[in-house]
């Protein structure tokens, strides 16, 4: 499907949860963290039936994200489903990769095609800083089990403050580079001030390319990560939801003041 500005729309990321097991520094952002309570989140069928009406509307690109989506109870059995449903082509998740070493095989049995995962730094106490508490041993040991499972290509994303020139970007690149991992640097961006820019090595924060909706946790489909336009599939249903968020999806990100990116999913 097509949007006003004849922009392929073809892909769909999907928040299974606001939780999350680390706590960086520039994604959980204000001064305390407020979770939805969980009789708002999507259950596992509400979550299919947007993906078999986005697959049915010509999305074949999925993401699930979160929050941190191995901390969704059952996570296994949910991509299964979306796995099964039709028209699925190319389903991918985004991690921090603390949990990929015990979930990485029955993720990949279930249909998980290829991981993304999130490291900023190589060195263990930089990150036990900027995730407030993370083991970056677990992260490791997540990415050796994502590559012996096959969810390739292991796309990695790694936040900057600037450029890719940084010191941890450098040695993240070099990591990289030896473990073959795909590196993309993406500069720390800002929803309430809508400060984002193009991800390096990557397609995301380009607005005249963009071809992504997001469904939220709790059921809110997005046309734009940098927008607070909303529509709610547990009042409109999902078709309308899907419809009015391709007719509004801006021409270019502005500002989102309802969100946080742990509760969208980046
Ligand atoms: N927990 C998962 C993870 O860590 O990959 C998925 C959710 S996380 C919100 C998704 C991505 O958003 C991560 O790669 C993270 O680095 C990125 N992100 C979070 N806050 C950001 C910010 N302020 N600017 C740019 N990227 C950000």
């Amino acid at each position: 499907m097509f949007d006003r500005f004849n922009r392929k729309i073809n892909y769909l990321r999907i928040s299974v949860t606001d939780r999350c097991n680390l706590k960086c520094l520039y994604c959980i952002t204000g001064d305390e963290i407020k979770y939805l309570p969980k009789e708002k989140i999507l259950t596992f069928e509400q979550i299919c039936d947007v993906v078999k009406v986005a697959a049915a509307y010509g999305i074949s690109k999925f993401r699930i994200t979160g929050g941190e989506p191995l901390v969704r109870h059952d996570i296994v059995k949910l991509v299964k489903m979306i796995s099964d449903v039709k028209n699925v082509k190319d389903l991918s998740l985004t991690t921090n990769a603390v949990l990929l070493e015990k979930y990485a095989k029955p993720l990949a049995e279930a249909g998980l095609h290829r991981v993304n995962i999130s490291l900023d730094t190589v060195d263990p106490e930089k990150f036990r800083h900027v995730t407030r508490g993370g083991d970056l041993k677990q992260v490791f040991a997540g990415i050796e089990a994502a590559k012996k499972y096959g969810l390739k290509p292991i796309k990695v994303n790694c936040v900057v403050k600037q450029n890719s020139d940084e010191p941890d970007a450098v040695a993240v690149k070099e990591y990289c580079l030896k473990n073959g991992l795909q590196p993309r640097f993406i500069k720390q961006m800002d929803l309430e001030e809508g400060v984002f820019g193009t991800v390096e090595g990557g397609s995301g924060g380009n607005c005249e390319k963009c071809n992504r909706l997001r469904l939220t946790c709790d059921g809110k489909i997005k046309p734009c990560l940098f927008s607070d336009i909303e529509f709610d599939i547990k009042t409109i249903g999902i078709e309308k939801a899907l419809e009015f968020a391709l007719k509004s999806k801006p021409e270019q990100g502005g500002r989102n003041l309802k969100n946080i990116f742990s509760n969208i999913g980046g």
